[in-house]
């Protein structure tokens, strides 16, 4: 039974990277049926922000990643918060002391930074320099008796190799002489990430260990930590890194958002879904669009790819115009709502003639529009009071200067009003007619009739537009330009 976790620091709000791994955590879970957990690792109490447990999962509920354990949830090997676990760790890490697999050490700051500060100098590696690995049982005793402050470190097999293999990057092998004493139980009693990530994903008997490439350096330590616990360690399976365009790591400079700007500049939760889960794995598969259905049918981690995807944000926006291109109207219109209220262009609780309305103006768009958030720019002119659209002053000047415009459009109003039906092809022809009896330039009669009922000079096309705007709105609009 597979079981994986999701195990965010509450740091801030999550990069969209981490949201990947997230991703992939929970297609794996869903295609194999098995259990996806989010575990808070909040041992490090200088980096934590505040409420940023619920940014984590805020952003994860954007997603849709629906957790089986984990906060809020619950579940068989909570609490799944770390803070609330560090009894664990500690007598984990006594443990390890008994067995002599790790030691207390009692390393002063100033004895650290003087031993860096030397390594440094003379150009080796920095690391422990492991004197408190090999203290007496005198100079022990002495140490315990002064009260000095302690951590606990882990005394990893200086000699021999370590490797395993990833389910992504194959065998993987590091020199054991590389290897740091690290710190596993930190002087204020919280563990580190190593020891308490270990102990938990044994605890909560996690099989395989989704993250970022970035953690492979880790990853001897963590499997000598099993080892010396007697553990079997989970399958490591590491992501690879994300990056932008320029080929360097995709992040804010290169294009990157936080993981919930997404959502609020108008990206389709699915259109995400489906983008980001390209980003490092491959269907091998001669197409882009996958509903969340077909990608949990077909995730593997065969499929995860040793190699960094280039993240592409303008690929994104094809994506997202994909999705807004293929949803019905009335589903459009209720997506793009939030953003029209936002703007001040939609009610709190519009009524079904105004979605629909909304659905019928939104239709003009449909084709074009890259993100929800474009939807107020391009169709904010059509919700608006027929006396508090804005006109443009420049298409004002330069097409309502000529003294003729107003018998035009006079003539354009007469017509409108005596329309049978008031569809896209009978504007059309009312307009034509102007045209030609007025003997002007098709501009001339086009553009002043568009400047006087959206208030500038783009837009969808005119009689569409006219169509949609209906004529009642048209008739009060054209008044409004003409007094
Ligand atoms: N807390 C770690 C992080 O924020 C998790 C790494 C892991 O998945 O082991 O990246």
């Amino acid at each position: 039974n597979v079981r994986v976790r999701y195990a965010p620091s509450p740091t801030g709000i999550p990069h969209i990277g981490n949201i990947r791994t997230a991703m992939f955590d929970w297609l794996y879970a869903r295609h194999t049926g098995g259990t996806f957990i989010v575990r808070i690792e909040d041992t490090d109490k200088n980096r934590e922000v505040e409420g940023g447990i619920d940014l984590q999962l805020d952003a994860l509920r954007w997603y849709g990643l629906d957790w089986d354990e984990g906060p809020g949830v619950g579940g068989a090997y909570g609490p799944y918060i770390q803070s609330e676990r560090l009894h664990f760790y500690q007598k984990y890490a006594d443990e390890l002391i008994a067995a002599g697999k790790a030691y207390r050490a009692y390393d002063s700051e100033e004895r650290l930074k003087s031993m860096r500060e030397e390594q440094q100098k003379r150009g080796l590696p920095t690391g422990y320099d492991r004197r408190h690995r090999y203290l007496t049982d005198e100079e022990r005793a002495e140490y315990e008796k002064s009260g000095a402050p302690s951590v606990v470190r882990f005394a990893v097999p200086t000699e021999g190799k370590t490797t395993y293999v990833d389910a992504v990057y194959g065998e993987i092998a590091f020199e054991n002489r590389v290897l740091d004493d690290a710190i596993l139980l930190k002087s204020d009693g919280y563990p580190t990430y190593h020891l308490a990530s270990v102990v938990d994903d044994h605890l909560m008997e996690i099989t395989h260990v989704l993250r970022g490439e970035d953690w492979i350096p880790s990853s001897p330590l963590h499997v000598q930590l099993y080892r010396a616990f007697g553990w079997d360690a989970p399958t490591f399976v590491h992501l690879p890194n994300m990056m932008g365009p320029d080929g360097k790591k995709f992040g804010k400079r290169n294009g990157a958002k936080d993981a919930m700007e997404y959502g609020q500049e108008g990206y389709l939760v699915e259109a995400m879904f489906n983008f980001m889960s390209l980003q490092g794995w491959s269907p091998k598969e001669e197409r882009d669009l996958f509903s969340r259905e077909e990608l949990v049918e077909r995730f593997s981690l065969e499929g995860i790819l040793n190699r960094s995807p280039i993240t592409d944000p303008v690929k994104l926006d094809w994506f997202n115009g994909q999705y807004i291109r293929s949803m019905s109207l009335h589903d459009l219109a209720e997506r793009c709502l939030p953003f029209l209220q936002k703007a001040g262009f939609a009610e709190e609780n519009p009524s079904a003639e105004t979605l629909e309305y909304i659905g019928r103006v939104l239709a003009l768009e449909q084709e074009r529009i890259k993100t929800l958030a474009e939807a107020p720019i391009l169709g904010g002119f059509f919700l608006q009071a027929d006396d508090a659209y804005e006109f443009d002053e420049k298409a004002v000047a330069k097409w309502f200067s000529n003294p003729g415009v107003g018998d035009r459009l006079r003539a354009v109003k007469e017509d409108f009003a005596a329309l049978k039906d008031f569809d896209a092809a009978s504007v059309e022809a009312v307009v034509r007619d102007v045209i030609a009896r007025f003997e002007v330039k098709g501009g001339e009669v086009i553009h002043p009739v568009r400047v006087s009922v959206s208030g500038r000079t783009t837009g969808p096309g005119l009689f569409e537009m006219i169509e949609v705007l209906g004529r009642e709105r048209v008739l009060r609009r054209l008044d409004r330009a003409l007094s």
